[in-house]
Order: structure tokens, then sequence, then C-alpha cells
């Protein structure tokens, strides 16, 4: 955190009530949060991604809840590029991001992981779950791809999906690893795939409902600004 630009015992005119305080303070919260989002599509970012990552593993690691990670791919979106310019590339990635976010849960967290890749990050959420989460996503490309500039844009996407247990000894970054190394299987597979550990591997416990998850973790992340509330992602299952 940033030291205070003014304070009333900052305050060179010696103010004890110094009128720009709150201003201030507004201003300095609103640099926090576009710290942590991406300019383009105002998902988190890769920064963010690895802190909040991080902070729900250690959740898992005490409240026993797994913690899942989506990592995806768009794919041949060079192509994108190539056949309908930079600037459309640029609206599919912002229309992806508004899509998914639609798509997912208030306290899941969705980062932009750089270029064309996308990390999320699914509290409190076993393999089979975030199985039906990736395949929504997946399903929401297939099924309404975009409309931009009155054309269509064929899309797919290549997901890595994984799952973090307490039972496991993992840091943040051999957890990326491992999903990533199910993203690489999926784009091997000829892309449009999602790949994950053996579900059999998972352990098979009832999932985690939606007033555990609430209970345990709280209000939804951060919105993106100007996302109304009433346009904002209800929870899903
Ligand atoms: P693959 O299926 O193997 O992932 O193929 P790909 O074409 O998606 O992968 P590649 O790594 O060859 O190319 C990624 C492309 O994504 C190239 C790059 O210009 C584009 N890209 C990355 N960031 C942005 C961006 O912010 N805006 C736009 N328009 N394009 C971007
Ligand atoms: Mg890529
Ligand atoms: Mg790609």
């Amino acid at each position: 955190m940033q030291k205070p630009l003014c304070s009333p015992a900052l305050c060179p005119l010696g103010a004890e009530d110094c009128p720009l305080w709150g201003e201030t303070q507004r201003l300095q919260d609103e640099c926090d949060r576009l710290r942590d989002l991406s300019p383009l599509t105002g998902l988190f970012n890769r920064r963010y991604m690895k802190i909040a990552l991080d902070r729900e593993m250690e959740r898992s690691r005490r409240t026993g809840l797994p913690t899942s990670l989506i990592m995806i791919d768009l794919d041949y979106f060079k192509r994108i590029n190539d056949t309908y310019g930079h600037q459309v590339g640029d609206e599919v990635l912002k229309w992806v991001s508004r899509v998914w976010r639609q798509n997912l849960r208030r306290i899941d967290i969705p980062c932009r992981y750089g270029g064309e890749e996308f990390a999320i990050i699914l509290p409190g959420t076993r393999l089979q779950a975030s199985m039906r989460a990736a395949k929504r996503l997946q399903t929401t490309l297939v099924n309404s791809p975009p409309q931009l500039g009155g054309r269509q844009v064929p899309l797919t996407a290549s997901f890595g999906v994984d799952t973090f247990t307490v039972r496991e000894e993992l840091t943040v970054r051999s957890f990326l690893k491992r999903a990533d190394h199910y993203l690489l299987e999926a784009k091997v597979k000829g892309r449009n795939q999602i790949c994950s550990q053996k579900p059999e591997n998972a352990k098979r416990t009832p999932e985690v409902t939606l007033d555990e998850r609430i209970a345990l973790f709280g209000p939804p992340a951060l919105p993106a600004k100007g996302m109304a509330r009433k346009n904002r992602p209800s929870p899903k299952g």
C-alpha cells in the first residue's frame, strides 16, 4: 500500500480537516483497484492472479475445501488477427472476457494470464464441478460465437483443468505448471478440448454447497468497473 499523499498530519497548511483528504483517498483506492486489472478486458491480471491463487490455496489448507484452476488458451488466435485485423482481435478478447464472466459464479476469479490466455480460479470447487464450468465456457464459444462488425467470428479454446486438495504438497508455481500441462494436452489432442487429471482419481465426496461457499468466502470478487449490479453474473451452482 502506497503512503498516503495527503492526510491531516501531512497537510502543508497544517489543516486539521483537510478538504482534499476524501478525494485523495478515493483516488488511491482506484489506483489500487486498477493495478490488479488487465486494461483491455477488465479481468484480473497475472500479478493479481498469483496472489489470489496463493490466498485460495492457503484457504484450502485451512478449510479442507479444494481450489480448482482452469487454464485456457484461445485456439489459432493469430489467424483471427490475420483474417479480421488486430482491432477485431481486441474486440474478441473483450467479448470473451465479458461472456465468460457472465457464466461464472461471483466467487470465481477470472484472470487474463497474458495475450490470449486466461486463468480462472474456482475457490471451494471440486474437479467435477470445475469440468462442468469449463464445459459451460467452451459451449458459449461454440454455440454463440462473437458477432463483430456484422460478421460472425468462429472461435474455440483449449482448457486445462486441475484441482488442489489439502492432501497434496503443492506450491502456486507447481499447481500452475500442472494445470498448464493439461492445457498443453488439450492443444496436442487437436484443440477445442478440455483436459484434466482423471476424474476417477479425484476424491468422490459430496459437492460443496452454495451456502457453504458463501459462508466461507463471503461477497464475490471485485466486479469490473461499470458493471451494473443488475448485470453482474448470478451465482452458479
Ligand atoms: P494456438 O492454438 O497454438 O494457441 O495458436 P495461436 O495462434 O492462438 O497461438 P500463437 O501463440 O501463435 O499466437 C497468439 C496470438 O495472440 C498472436 C498474438 O498477436 C495474439 N494476441 C496476443 N495478445 C493480443 C491482444 O491483446 N490483442 C490481439 N488482437 N491479439 C493478441
Ligand atoms: Mg497462447
Ligand atoms: Mg492461442
